[in-house]
């Protein structure tokens, strides 16, 4: 079990990132996605980046968010769904070699890597450590790299003092109350 981010967990956490990328949207638009693409360190050159691709991307992410925040057989069903797409299956190569890789061609091949990046985050521990920040107007992805697990903000600086101000705020309110109660009581 791994507590670092790998590589297939940083390409998934990136993909959910990649809808607050800077310049918009990276999944609507062909040329920001080849520089989502190249930043990376994916391939894309021969590969045709049409709008085909980029709806089936954007169904992958909406299928990975809702499978994060909240599993049910139906978020379950649609990452499914758009695996079959990617077409896995095992390759061996002529040292007996077995690998899992994807069948699938053209556009449908960028979309087969983050399906790969899953299965691979899935089998080192990495997928459970994949999050979404709890700050209510953020959906911001993380890689939860704590001993215990238990990373709840994309970053502490930020939501994350913006949360523990509110909740302190929300007791503070809560202990008034209290207060007044007594007094009236009293
Ligand atoms: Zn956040």
């Amino acid at each position: 079990m791994i507590s670092r981010e790998s590589e297939s967990a940083s390409r998934i956490v990136a993909l959910l990132n990649s809808e607050s990328a800077a310049g918009g949207d990276a999944l609507l638009d062909p040329d920001r996605f080849r520089a989502f693409c190249s930043a990376l360190e994916i391939d894309q050159a021969e590969c045709k980046v049409d709008e085909t691709l980029l709806a089936m991307m954007r169904e992958l992410r909406a299928a990975i968010t809702s499978c994060l925040k909240e599993p049910s057989s139906k978020s379950a069903k649609a990452l499914e769904n758009i695996s079959a797409k990617a077409q896995l299956i095992l390759r061996v190569d002529d040292k007996g070699i077995p690998m899992l890789s994807s069948a699938a061609v053209d556009s449908a091949s960028i979309a087969a890597l983050f399906v790969l990046a899953i299965a691979a985050s899935s089998r080192d521990g990495g997928w459970s450590r994949i999050r979404i920040c709890d700050a209510p107007e953020c959906n911001k992805a993380f890689f939860d790299s704590t001993r215990s697990r238990n990373r709840r903000w994309c970053s502490m600086s930020t939501c994350g003092n913006r949360a523990k101000v509110s909740e302190h705020r929300q007791r503070q309110g809560q202990r008034q109350g209290e207060q007044k109660v007594q007094k009236k009581g009293s």
